[in-house]
């Protein structure tokens, strides 16, 4: 991997594989002048154009053409991922890059689809609605799926015929360059995608702030939700979709095929190294069948293989950076102090790399810090429950409210815990399911908004009234 270079203030950080030390790029550090003079090239590119004043047709097949240029590098992209973030590269070339190029592929069809309606109105008038595109878009996105995130901010963005400045996440800003480099290969004019690498607090604040950026898109944890919605709304009111965080709990029924119920819980909660905003992290199960579901969540556990991301077979790669990992060995230190029951992992493996054993708790209480913060990683929290009612209640409970896995084979206890459960996806013996044209979004602080299928449109557009008098013989 080469340099990776673009216009900057002159600052540079290096990056490597997640606690392997090894540098694999210099990726220039963009700064609060660096996202004014982007802002500035994609409002030149959107008064000005080509971009959204294109037919529609032109903009779906540039996008098109994106979406093939991202399938031929498909493992080229899978393999930047894997480096940058230490995930499966396996997962990452089958699963996550398809998703991507899925994702661009749905946006693209809609570009040419996006229209107001006529209203019949109450006199003679022709009465319409144009959906325009909303302007200079901002994205602020982590690191956890660093392109699948990328795609859900420029995918709805690009088709309603924005511009727009994105700021990946700084421990993953490889696949985002790489991809943009790509859109322009397709034929996207300049100034309309402009990647801005940097650090939150500069960058990214910078962005949110912005007076001359009309709509924020932010994908990242609670904490700086509240400090990237409070920056938009101090400076230019601009509207702000927010993906946050989540504490989801995933409900095994006393009728669950316990094998069954026991791998899908397994890869709820560790999929990713944990590090998923939907985790099912709060494993909640019927207390007739808790004890064997425990045991064999654990057996589970001590199988799943940890290490090299590129080694084929590997489960779990190295968690993102030292921080997290401290993080998480310091919630698994509060879990065990508090009484709950550690029944594997709980340390890291090996010396090098931030690879941490799979974990898994037993005996968990609801008033436990485990089991009411985002760890963030692998660290399983099995909870015991009596009744439907008391579930619900306590499922409910969190502050969280992104997403939630049910299984069980009775009709009326699924239909009863969907409707019960206040959060943005409800996954019904199944998890981690998505679609392109199936939207994600959280209740309470787990977000504002959704992101794709048609609903992400409507953050992308403006909506314009337009009335005119009909041409008529009596006046
Ligand atoms: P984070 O909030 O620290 O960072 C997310 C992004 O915000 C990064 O690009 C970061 O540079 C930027 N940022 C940080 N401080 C900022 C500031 N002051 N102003 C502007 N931007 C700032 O989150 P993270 O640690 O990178 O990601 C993990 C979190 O993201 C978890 O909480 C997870 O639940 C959440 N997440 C949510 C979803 C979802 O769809 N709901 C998806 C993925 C991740």
């Amino acid at each position: 991997m080469g340099n990776l270079s673009m216009q900057h203030q002159g600052k540079l950080f290096r990056h490597w594989i997640p606690g392997q030390g090894e540098v694999i790029a210099n990726v220039a550090e963009g700064g609060a002048e660096d996202i004014n003079r982007a802002v500035a090239a994609a409002r030149k590119a959107f008064d000005e154009g080509p971009w959204p004043k294109m037919t529609a047709y032109e903009r779906q097949k540039i996008l098109l053409c994106f979406a093939d240029l991202l399938e031929q590098h498909n493992d080229e992209l899978a393999a930047l991922e894997a480096w940058d973030s230490g995930k499966p590269y396996q997962q990452a070339a089958t699963d996550e890059i398809p998703m991507v190029i899925r994702l661009m592929r749905y946006y693209a069809g809609w570009a040419d689809k996006i229209h107001g309606l006529t209203a019949p109105a109450n006199g003679p008038f022709h009465m319409q609605t144009l959906h325009e595109p909303i302007g200079v878009a901002g994205g602020i996105i982590p690191w956890n799926f660093p392109l699948l995130m990328f795609s859900w901010k420029v995918g709805p963005a690009l088709a309603c015929g924005n511009t727009i400045v994105l700021k990946p996440a700084e421990q993953t800003p490889l696949t985002a360059l790489v991809a943009a480099k790509l859109l322009h290969e397709a034929g996207l004019p300049p100034g309309v995608l402009n990647v801005i690498p940097g650090y939150g607090p500069t960058a990214g604040a910078a962005l949110a702030s912005h007076m001359d950026v009309d709509k924020l898109a932010f994908t990242g944890s609670t904490e700086t939700g509240k400090i990237v919605l409070e920056l938009a709304t101090k400076s230019n009111m601009k509207p702000v979709t927010l993906e946050l965080g989540g504490k989801s709990p995933f409900i095994v029924c006393e009728d669950a095929d316990i094998d069954e119920a026991v791998e899908l819980a397994h890869f709820a909660l560790f999929f990713n190294q944990g590090q998923c905003c939907c985790a099912g992290s709060r494993t909640f199960v019927h207390e007739s069948i808790y004890d064997e579901f425990v045991e064999k969540a654990k057996q589970r556990a001590l199988k799943r293989s940890v290490g090299d991301p590129f080694k084929e077979g590997t489960e779990q790669g190295p968690q993102i950076d030292t921080e997290q990992f401290k993080k998480i060995l310091k919630y698994i230190k509060s879990g065990v102090e508090c009484g709950a029951t550690l029944e594997s992992g709980g340390e890291r493996l090996g010396d090098k790399g931030y690879y941490i054993k799979p974990t898994v708790f037993s005996n968990v209480k609801d008033d436990m810090l485990i089991a009411k913060d985002e760890i963030f990683g692998p660290v399983q929290t099995i909870l015991k429950f009596k009744d439907l009612d008391e579930v619900i209640r306590r499922a409910n409970a969190a502050h969280y409210g992104l997403a939630a896995g049910i299984f069980s084979k009775n009709i009326d206890t699924i239909n009863k815990l969907t409707l019960a459960l206040r959060v943005g996806t409800v996954w019904v013996n199944c998890y981690d399911v998505f679609d392109a044209a199936i939207p994600f979004g959280g209740y309470k602080m787990s977000g504002h908004g959704r992101e794709k299928g048609m609903y992400s449109l409507e953050n992308y557009l403006q909506v314009k009234s337009v009335c005119t008098p009909l041409v008529n013989p009596a006046w």
